[in-house]
């Protein structure tokens, strides 16, 4: 399980020595308060450190290399309470490997009109010192966060939260291991892509294994070990009549045992962070892995199925964003649509891989074949997902970029219960419409695989994006074709020059 309070940020405030000490020491005072507040705000998952105030381009310098080195620290908050000079920062900044959110607030939410004097004025101007640094920032072109409002509001918190969350995912990729069994399900284009290129860029490395590698890691599996994996899914989910002890599928549900203590197995000595397989590569292994992946999904592993790497890492870094927030998120396919005038909608699944961490309700564990893969019969969890607002998320590979893709969804019950489907499966409607969603979707190159989430927003991809020098394209209630389409050109020029 994924534990965000692990995790620092550093809060980092700019002055200079003009002001003499007492104003130094004060400057120090309240960027401390500021700190404590924004470490015990409940928007905020992970630990605020305040750093001493900065004031020279030494001691910016060497916060950003020591940021650099900090395994736990995911980026700097930066602050400047007062003026603070930003050639000084260029160095720094130019150093600095891990992202930052600048902070414009004010320590004085209110003007204190009685009594404001020349001295307040001098303390309280991050009114014009954070455009000092602003400019600095964008003269550099240096990526980052603004975030504009009060500290103690809960906006602010809120925002400054989101970023954070993006952070982690962002480090968690850094060095992070994806394990792919066979390669890509066979004349696929979209799951594709330069392997090298995401390395370079989001730092997680993609490598592939044998499935005789997984075999062997199932072949270990112990009887003792099957009969308490075996335990465990009575406990926690209901059982279909024909694999409980005695029924004609019992071995079969044992065989889905071994296969996730094996996988399990392989994944924590990698370590991995997640994997792909693929059902045109099997031999060796009984069925396709079905329960044992929507298992490691919902424990924060990322996946996907036909060799998707991308997908696989997407969906490990929204398991990040979303960790210790209510609801989950699930590898997920646009499957098949209803399109009724009077509602149309998509209905999302896959073949088995669909993560119970999104289920409304007690799963059921089931079995029934496979129509690909000519595999023995797979167990899998069988659920409805919990309505509400969600989003898909897809990322492609351009060649010359990668994209994410992110439409806003509201999921909704099924119309009528759907008794013969043997997958799991989200039935959602598109923002701002079916129509507008699929078309913008489809100019856009998005993938029929998707990364799902109900943990968290568009906002916290989209701080991720800027953050990893991914395009971003938004998909929701504001979306009107024609601009969409417009955005699609302009990027295409942009990224042609940038
Ligand atoms: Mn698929």
């Amino acid at each position: 399980m994924i534990n965000l309070e692990t995790y620092q940020v550093w809060f980092v405030t700019g002055s200079q020595h003009l002001y003499g000490n007492e104003v130094l020491r004060q400057v120090a005072d309240h960027a401390q308060q500021i700190a404590r507040a924004l470490n015990d705000s409940p928007q905020i998952p992970v630990k605020v450190v305040f750093k001493p105030v900065v004031t020279t381009p030494e001691a910016i310098y060497d916060v950003c290399l020591e940021a650099n080195r900090a395994p736990d620290c995911i980026g700097l908050i930066t602050w400047m309470h007062t003026f603070s000079p930003a050639k000084m920062w260029i160095n720094g900044l130019a150093a600095l490997q891990k992202p930052f959110l600048h902070l414009h607030t004010q320590f004085n939410r209110d003007i204190p009109w009685a009594t404001i004097d020349m001295d307040f004025m001098n303390l309280n101007q991050s009114a014009h010192g954070d455009r000092e640094f602003g400019f600095v920032a964008s003269r550099m072109r240096a990526n980052r966060k603004v975030v504009v409002g009060h500290w103690q509001a809960d906006e602010t918190q809120q925002e400054i939260g989101v970023w954070t969350r993006a952070a982690c995912a962002r480090l968690d990729w850094q060095g992070a291991k994806f394990a792919r069994f066979g390669d890509n399900m066979r004349q696929v284009a979209v799951t594709e892509g330069d392997k090298v290129a995401a390395q370079i860029q989001f730092g997680y490395a993609v490598n592939g294994y044998g499935v005789h590698d997984l075999v062997e890691s199932v072949n270990h599996v112990t009887n003792a070990d099957v009969d308490r994996l075996v335990a465990e899914y009575e406990a926690t989910y209901r059982i279909a009549e024909s694999l409980r002890a005695g029924g004609k599928y019992r071995e079969s549900l044992r065989d889905a045992a071994r296969i996730e203590l094996g996988l399990r197995h392989f994944l924590e000595e990698g370590p991995f962070k997640g994997f792909t397989d693929t059902f045109e590569d099997l031999p060796g292994l009984k069925q396709l892995p079905g329960i044992a992946v929507q298992r490691l999904m919902a424990e924060g592993y990322g996946f996907g199925a036909e060799g998707d790497w991308k997908t696989a890492a997407l969906l490990r870094a929204i398991n990040v964003m979303g960790a210790g927030l209510p609801g989950g998120a699930s590898f997920m396919e646009d499957y098949t649509y209803h399109m009724d005038p009077q509602g149309e909608k998509v209905l999302g699944a896959h073949m088995l891989e669909v993560s119970p961490s999104i289920a409304n309700g007690k799963p059921s564990a089931e079995i029934y074949p496979l129509s690909i893969g000519g595999k023995a019969d797979p167990v899998r969890l069988l659920f409805d997902t919990r309505t509400g607002p969600a989003l898909n998320a897809s990322m492609i590979d351009l060649g010359n970029r990668f994209r994410l893709i992110v439409n806003e969804v509201e999921v909704v019950p099924p119309d009528e219960p759907l008794p013969k489907l043997p997958v799991a499966r989200a039935l959602w409607l598109p923002k701002p419409n079916f129509k507008t969603a699929l078309a913008a979707w489809i100019y856009a190159g998005g993938a029929h695989h998707t990364a799902f989430s109900q943990a968290i927003a568009s906002a916290h991809l989209h701080d991720f994006a800027e953050m990893s020098n991914m395009e971003f394209l938004l998909i929701d209630d504001h979306t009107e074709l024609t601009e969409f389409r417009k955005e699609l050109r302009w990027n295409e020029a942009y990224y042609r020059n940038a």
